[in-house]
């Protein structure tokens, strides 16, 4: 990861471990996502074994992990690292 956004220099890192927040919104989304299978599962699989709630869990996090880590990253850099949307910046 650099220092900085090469595009607008926005910080990456305002200061040494500023993302270990994060790890706290990564819980949260993988929390939200177990609870959302488990209810899927439950009520449209018509309560499978145990084993297919743990398997479903287990490959949703292995596959979502890339997203959710940067989703994390992301909203803990505009939650408290002063990052701000600026238009000027936009893709167009
Ligand atoms: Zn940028």
């Amino acid at each position: 990861m650099t220092q900085a956004c090469l595009v607008c220099q926005q910080t990456y890192e305002p200061e040494p471990g500023f993302y270990y927040g994060a790890m706290y919104i990564n819980s949260g989304f993988s929390t939200a996502l177990l609870l959302a299978i488990a209810f899927l599962l439950y009520y449209l699989a018509d309560d499978p074994p145990l084993w297919v709630y743990i398997g479903a869990v287990a490959g949703a996090v292995l596959v979502l992990t890339p997203w959710l880590f940067r989703y994390s990253r992301a909203l803990m850099l505009y939650g408290f690292g002063g990052a701000r949307f600026d238009p000027r910046y936009a893709l167009r």
